[in-house]
């Protein structure tokens, strides 16, 4: 007998992989150039030159230590290489012993989700939604409480938000930009948040935190600003990585910030280490925490992201498809042409074009397309995104 939660979550159906899968095939029948997978959000633009030439240094000039065991919460100069580079962008004194170096972003959320929660709480995430929320937090034995989409620009639906808040509320999510609308959330809502989490701390007598899972908070277009969100609101915690940015996923890089306005900062730090430590993590590659903290001022050359989505949108408005205007990431989430975006995302592969249906990111009538990819498929994707509207005229 194994454990029956792990047993669900190690054989349940991936619709994202089996539409990957799917792709392989179908690209074998009828050639890779003649099929637009648009399911997988792996960066499309390669590592800055300077991330390739950092690491073959460092690999070259300490081959006895680079390979070592670090600290549980990462390299000392590291983590203040971090500190360093978003106090020169954002004004701040953050400090070597407020960051925590993690396996990406999907580990800064574990480690978060697993130091923070307690028996009965509960962490409010708005949809749509990256899915691993619900498995990062029911991991950590807590329960998601889902705040359904506000379709008209997915920002938030502060009466629902309102109406969930509890005395168990342990915490909310945000993620912006965002995956899978890539729709950037406004000052203005950010300061509504704030200014209802501010009133509902003090109502309950506890600290309500904010994680904020910010994975793409470089890749954002002319016209959209990316607030930082800890000013805004101090009970903020941050979960970066550098898959997106630096385009490195497989490397596995992150980290954790606990800034010492958060409540019982040192505690909640500690508690972080202490689910990283309990989830086995040891420490982040030592290798890349060197290459990523001497390189964290430098992206990849997102630009690509904003043409691809300057192409695609106003060219799938024009075929009719309603597309909510993205800000940033390298996702578009336009409502599918039918109710049912199973069966819409069926219909498209008739037409080699896979896309995501929105019901898995909690938002059902929509399909994910991730964008971030040549652009040149996009160009020959347009004429089959064409043929996809008409066959529901
Ligand atoms: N959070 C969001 C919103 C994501 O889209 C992803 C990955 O796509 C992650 C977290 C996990 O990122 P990482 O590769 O850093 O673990």
């Amino acid at each position: 007998m194994v454990n029956q939660r792990m047993l669900g979550l190690g054989t349940a159906r991936s619709v994202i992989r089996e539409l990957f899968e799917y792709g392989k095939i179908r690209a074998a029948q009828v050639g890779a150039e003649n099929v637009f997978d648009f399911s997988l959000g792996n960066p499309s633009v390669p590592c800055p030159q300077e991330v390739n030439d950092t690491a073959v240094r460092i690999l070259r000039e300490q081959p006895e230590v680079i390979h070592c065991y670090t600290s549980a919460q990462g390299d000392q100069e590291a983590r203040q290489r971090f500190a360093d580079s978003l106090n020169r962008r954002f004004g701040t004194c953050y400090t070597a012993d407020q960051f925590y170096i993690t396996v990406g972003a999907a580990a800064s959320l574990c480690c978060v989700f697993n130091g923070l929660a307690c028996p009965g709480d509960e962490f409010v995430v708005f949809a749509p939604y990256f899915p691993e929320y619900k498995v990062f937090i029911e991991g950590a034995g807590a329960k998601m409480v889902l705040i359904p989409p506000e379709i008209e620009g997915f920002q938030i639906d502060f009466d629902a938000f309102e109406a969930a808040i509890s005395e168990h509320t342990k915490s909310v999510v945000v993620n912006s930009p965002n995956n899978p609308s890539g729709v950037v959330y406004s000052r203005e809502t950010l300061e509504r948040l704030s200014a209802i989490l501010t009133e509902k701390s003090r109502a309950y007598g506890h600290p309500i935190y904010l994680i904020s899972d910010e994975p793409y908070r470089e890749i954002v277009f002319s016209g959209f600003q990316v607030p930082w969100i800890p000013q805004l609101y101090p009970d903020t915690i941050v979960c970066y990585s550098f898959s997106k940015s630096l385009s490195l996923p497989g490397e596995r890089l992150g980290y954790v910030l606990v800034p010492a306005s958060v409540t019982d900062s040192r505690e909640v730090y500690a508690a972080v280490a202490g689910a990283g430590r309990s989830l086995g993590y040891v420490n982040a590659p030592s290798l890349f925490q060197q290459v990523t903290s001497l390189c964290c001022d430098l992206t990849s050359d997102l630009a690509v992201y904003e043409r691809n989505a300057k192409l695609l949108v106003p060219a799938l408005r024009e075929m009719g498809y309603h597309c909510v205007e993205p800000g940033g990431a390298f996702y578009l989430f336009p409502r599918s042409l039918e109710p049912d975006d199973m069966a819409f995302s069926e219909r498209a592969k008739q037409f080699d074009l896979l896309l995501v249906p929105g019901s898995g990111f909690g938002a059902p009538g929509h399909v994910r397309i991730a964008y971030c990819v040549q652009t040149d498929m996009i160009q020959r994707a347009l004429p089959k995104f064409k043929a996809l509207a008409d066959s529901y005229r």
